[in-house]
């Protein structure tokens, strides 16, 4: 009987139990919440990541470990890495953790990226902000996520603002100055690689994202092949660089066809969702296939499939579950302002059906604006 440990105890952590019961796996839990949601469906050892009781004895207790949350202190990933295999690699965790060394990485591997300056005092931001130019966009290096601890600046009055808002992080977390990119489109790729350095993709994801958080995915993107090609070339060459295991996710950029890498995710990933009812393989199973050295599942996708995410609190399910292609997941989360709570993927053999089907949720559940995207984009 094999334990798969997983540090972060969310949604993501509980679509991997729920993807590794086929399997026969058992799970361990780690998290600082003893009502982490992945708790519901896998045994938990309540505990601070940086709890040396609590990361013993989840070491103890499990054959292998990943994460669901890429913010555990990089340390703590190296210290469970002496004990057990750790997958992805504690230094792939780093180099995804921090914004500038992520985007250095990217610039040495040849993948193109929106310019961007490491920001240490106020001289540097003016500096930067010089010679980057307007608009552009102050983040945090380190434990920003789903657009916060980011600030736009759209023109000089809103330099003191930003400062004012992210600069006592700049010696705590770090701070970078990035160009703010007119982009036509947001995608992503998903892709997986195995112990033994075999490399798969699910196709091009495209997303649309709502103050900075994401909205929806549709797949495969509305990009030419030559694109795709690229994005997926970008993904490897990380990967191969990173010595990575499991799945990834690298946000990318689409302006006038060309791509610029903004982030990259050393686990699964929201824009990934779909290939739960989407695709041959979940992006959940084949990350537990990668963890294990087991073969990885086949990547195909079963016709064309888009995403909802439902962010505060859950809407009715009837109006999606009624659809033959719709699919439903509550994440058992209480609802919160800003909170992920669950999504529903809609799965179509053509992209009629999908757009229908969508414009069909959409009205039922007073959200045109959500759908309205990805119906432009299937038009
Ligand atoms: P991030 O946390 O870096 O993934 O940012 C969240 C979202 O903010 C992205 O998905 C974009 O929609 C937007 N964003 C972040 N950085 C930039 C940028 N340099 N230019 C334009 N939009 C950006």
């Amino acid at each position: 009987m094999t334990t798969v440990g997983i540090l972060g105890g969310g949604q993501l952590a509980r679509m991997m139990a729920l993807a590794g019961a086929p399997l026969g796996l058992r799970f361990l839990v780690l998290d600082s919440a003893k009502d982490a949601c992945a708790g519901q469906f896998a045994p938990m050892v309540v505990g601070d990541y940086t709890d040396q009781a609590a990361l013993a004895e989840f070491a103890s207790r499990v054959d292998v470990a990943t994460f669901d949350f890429e913010n555990v202190p990089a340390d703590a990933a190296r210290w469970l890495a002496e004990r057990v295999p750790v997958f992805p690699n504690p230094r792939a965790l780093a180099v995804a953790q921090d914004r500038l060394a992520e985007k250095t990485l990217f610039r040495e591997l040849d993948i193109p990226v929106p310019r961007f300056a490491a920001i240490a005092s106020r001289e540097d931001l003016d500096a930067a902000v010089a010679d980057i130019g307007l608009p552009c966009i102050l983040k945090t290096r380190r434990l920003g996520y789903d657009g916060k601890g980011q600030f736009r600046i759209k023109t000089a009055a809103d330099i003191d603002a930003a400062w004012q808002a992210l600069g006592p992080q700049a010696t705590s977390v770090g701070l970078i100055l990035e160009a703010f990119v007119a982009f036509e489109r947001e995608i992503s790729v998903v892709a997986v690689r195995g112990r033994d350095g075999e490399f798969r993709a699910w196709p091009l994801t495209e997303n649309w994202h709502v103050d900075g958080v994401l909205s929806a995915s549709l797949a495969p993107a509305t990009v030419d092949s030559g694109l795709n090609d690229t994005a997926l070339s970008y993904a490897r060459r990380l990967a191969e660089a990173l010595d990575y295991v499991g799945v990834l996710a690298l946000e990318l950029f689409c302006r006038d066809g060309v791509l610029l890498a903004n982030e990259l995710a050393p686990r699964v990933h929201n824009s990934g969702h779909w290939t739960i009812e989407g695709s041959e393989t979940s992006q959940f199973q084949n990350h537990l296939r990668a963890v294990l050295g087991i073969p990885l599942g086949s990547t195909r996708m079963i016709g064309h499939a888009c995403m909802l995410n439902w962010i505060g609190a859950m809407p009715d399910a009837g109006a999606v579950l009624r659809e033959p292609g719709g699919h439903w997941h509550d994440y058992g989360k209480e609802a919160r302002d800003g909170r992920k709570v669950g999504h529903a993927t809609v799965r179509a053999d053509d992209t009629l059906e999908l757009a229908d089907t969508l414009a069909r949720i959409g009205q039922a559940l007073g959200r045109q604006a959500q759908v309205a995207p990805v119906l432009e984009a299937l038009r």
